[in-house]
């Protein structure tokens, strides 16, 4: 479900959640500080979502992405995460050159379900069985981050790192709920196959959004 994109006028405006300045929690870029920009709208619907409150855009209102952009030069981020729900549901060009003409970075992070738009310095790549990405967005992927709930997930996360570039990074990352669970496998699993590094979602333990 989107808000029509004549109502966006084009990516003009965004239907906006949150946005906020923090820490990177998860994948390559873990630790550095990133102004998130988090969009409504998803329809993947994995069962495990901790965002599924913004699965409906229509409980976000149409944003004016300058607003947004205003709030993100005026802290001293140098990058931007543009996160969801699934941004790619929406056409991202003109927020990301708004975002370049501010000399910021920009890094993606998607399912790669529906088809890109805009530019970005860096794509996370997280499949889901539900809905799996889409060719081009396997080309895109910098990084290549596959979430485990259970053993099974290995066998998509090897089809997955199938299709990616040979410079894509690959991450397994627990599924937070079972983390505990599942931990000790997938230890086991990335020193038997260490092309893989794990990524766990450290802002959970830093008590940051
Ligand atoms: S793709 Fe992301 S936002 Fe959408 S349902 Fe799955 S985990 Fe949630």
């Amino acid at each position: 479900m989107t808000n029509n994109t004549d109502v966006l006028q084009n990516g003009a405006l965004l239907p906006l959640v949150e946005d906020f300045y923090t820490i990177q929690g998860e994948g390559f870029h873990t630790g550095k500080p990133a102004y998130f920009i988090r969009l409504g709208g998803c329809d993947v619907g994995c069962a495990w979502c901790d965002a599924k409150y913004t699965w409906n855009p229509r409980l976000y209102p149409p944003t004016d992405i300058e607003v947004v952009v205003q709030r993100a030069v005026a802290c001293d981020a140098q990058s931007i995460v543009i996160t969801g729900g699934e941004p790619l549901l929406y056409p991202l060009a003109p927020l990301t050159e708004r975002l370049k003409e501010c000399g910021l970075k920009i890094f993606l992070e998607t399912s790669g379900s529906h088809p890109f738009s805009g530019t970005f310095d860096w794509v996370c790549l997280s499949p889901k069985h539900k809905l799996p990405p889409l060719a081009e967005a396997y080309e895109r992927a910098h990084e290549l981050k596959v979430i485990i709930e259970r053993e099974e997930d290995f066998e998509w996360a090897e089809e997955n790192a199938a299709k990616v570039g040979e410079e894509c990074l690959l991450y397994l990352q627990p599924e937070w709920s079972v983390s505990e669970q599942i931990m000790p496998k997938m230890v086991e699993y990335a020193k038997r196959h260490p092309k893989w590094s794990i990524s766990i979602q450290s802002h959970k333990f830093m008590r940051i959004p």
